[in-house]
């Protein structure tokens, strides 16, 4: 079974599947706390960051693909993402000297719309790496996965597209 559709059938339709024999995809998606992703025992690494944002990660990402010999990515940007436009004012409480460092880090880190995100950088990561990299949507609103491009681009559990 390909790897997404077996994401989107665990997560979305909550079927069970008994654990893989090894793992079949690599995830990555946003540090924030809402995302819940069902997902069967030994299918995914999965790699979280703000904004989904696999760029400070990517050598784990790479180490990972190169040594299980995974070769599909997914990408999941969720709605409402803290990280569309970072907060830097939240930063105020942080020890004098460190605002300074962490603000043009963190500000340098926005990822703007994050369906779009996604999608950029899965085409990166495809160009990239020679690995399929396949952009979704988490919507924290009803915690559903969309798929943001492709053949499956629907949610067949609401018919709606989640990209034009
Ligand atoms: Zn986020």
């Amino acid at each position: 079974m390909d790897p997404i559709a077996l994401l989107l059938e665990s997560h979305n339709e909550g079927r069970s599947f008994p654990p893989l024999a090894k793992p079949e995809l690599l995830l990555v998606t946003c540090m924030d706390p809402r995302i819940a992703l069902r997902l069967p025992e030994n299918f995914a690494f999965v790699l979280r960051t703000g904004g989904a944002n696999p760029d400070p990660v990517e050598p784990y990402l790479v180490y990972a693909l190169a040594r299980s010999g995974v070769r599909t990515v997914a990408l999941v940007g969720h709605t409402d993402c803290a990280m569309s436009r970072p907060d830097l004012e939240a930063l105020r409480t942080l020890p004098q000297g460190l605002e300074a460092l962490y603000r043009p880090r963190i500000a340098g880190l926005a990822v703007g719309d994050p369906a779009a995100f996604v999608v950029r950088k899965a085409r990166e990561l495809e160009a990239r790496l020679g690995v399929r990299a396949v952009p979704l949507l988490y919507r924290v609103e009803d915690h559903r996965l969309l798929r943001l491009e492709g053949e499956a681009a629907l949610d067949p559990g609401h018919g709606l597209a989640a990209c034009g």
